[in-house]
């Protein structure tokens, strides 16, 4: 039997629907949510990702600045720019996309962004707040897969997440939320010895690892719930996560999409966190 689709992109509209009331309820106490965007250097993938989270703004009326560098701007230069919108009160979220040019250090430029307006929760101090369970912004790719496991009444308790990746921004932030909802959650890398062994006590899985076909049908437990996070080309050039989506959907009890799956879910939940910030002021 063929899995269930979880889809990103309707859960997102429901979501965005949600925002774009809760937008207007701040903008009539004089409140417009912003958020400012800083893209360094000229990455084709990152100018597609920024144009996207500037116009999810939009559309849910709050206030975007998108500011654009060159690859040759100092960090120095990048750490003023992020003070001076830390103090910006029309600012609520910050987001630096990355990668920044080599010459930069990403980490000091994500710890210069106030904690209270780091809504890509990638600031030590958002991660320290998600592992002891403390208020704070969560990273949203793996925000948006609990969102999507929110969205089918899943119901974590007791059973057996196996998350495969272990990057700062999806695997370790994915298996803390997870383990907050009372999984038992396994993490998987590079140097897992015997990866099929893992999944396959999984009832759910969550892929993020940036290589096609790193889980396919043999390594799936029937029913189980299947997240794909990865972003990778296939042979056509087409956009294509790290599931084997044809044989997994026909072992899989629900499993989302690439693309049209964690993907916009993404977004959504950086277009959350803004309101949220801006709601909190
Ligand atoms: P990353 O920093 O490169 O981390 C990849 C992880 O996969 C690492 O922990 C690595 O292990 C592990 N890994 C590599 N090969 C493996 C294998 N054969 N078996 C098991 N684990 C393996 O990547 P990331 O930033 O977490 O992103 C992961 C993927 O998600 C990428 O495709 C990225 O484009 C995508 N992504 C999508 C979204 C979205 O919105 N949909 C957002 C963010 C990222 P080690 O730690 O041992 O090296």
């Amino acid at each position: 039997m063929s899995a269930q689709l979880i889809d990103g992109i309707a859960l997102s509209r429901h979501i965005r629907t949600d925002i774009a009331a809760r937008v207007q309820t701040l903008k009539a106490r004089g409140v417009t949510p912003g958020l400012a965007v800083i893209l360094v250097g000229d990455d084709p993938a990152s100018a597609v990702y920024v144009r996207n989270k500037v116009k999810a703004c939009n559309e849910t009326g709050m206030h975007s600045l998108l500011e654009t560098y060159p690859a040759s701007m100092t960090e120095a230069q990048l750490l003023d720019r992020v003070q001076a919108l830390n103090q910006d009160p029309s600012i609520h979220g910050i987001l630096v996309q990355l990668p920044l040019p080599p010459h930069m250090d990403a980490q000091k430029v994500i710890e210069t962004i106030s904690p209270d307006k780091d809504v890509d929760g990638f600031h030590v101090a958002s991660a320290g707040a998600l592992m002891t369970g403390l208020p704070g912004f969560w990273p949203c790719t793996p925000y948006g897969c609990m969102k999507m496991l929110e969205s089918i009444n899943y119901d974590l308790r007791g059973k057996h997440a196996v998350v495969i990746g272990r990057s700062n921004i999806v695997g370790k932030p994915m298996a803390m939320m997870l383990l907050h909802k009372n999984a038992t959650v396994t993490i998987c890398h590079s140097a897992t010895t015997d990866l099929k062994a893992m999944t396959l006590q999984a009832d759910v899985v969550v892929a993020a690892v940036g290589k096609r076909n790193v889980l396919t049908a043999d390594m799936v437990k029937p029913g189980a719930v299947v997240l794909d996070v990865g972003m990778n080309r296939n042979d056509e050039g087409k956009l294509c996560g790290d599931v084997d989506f044809a044989g997994v959907r026909e072992v899989a009890g629900y499993i989302t999409p690439v693309p049209g799956g964690v993907g916009p879910m993404t977004i959504t939940m950086l277009m959350v966190n803004t309101l949220e910030s801006a709601e909190k002021k």
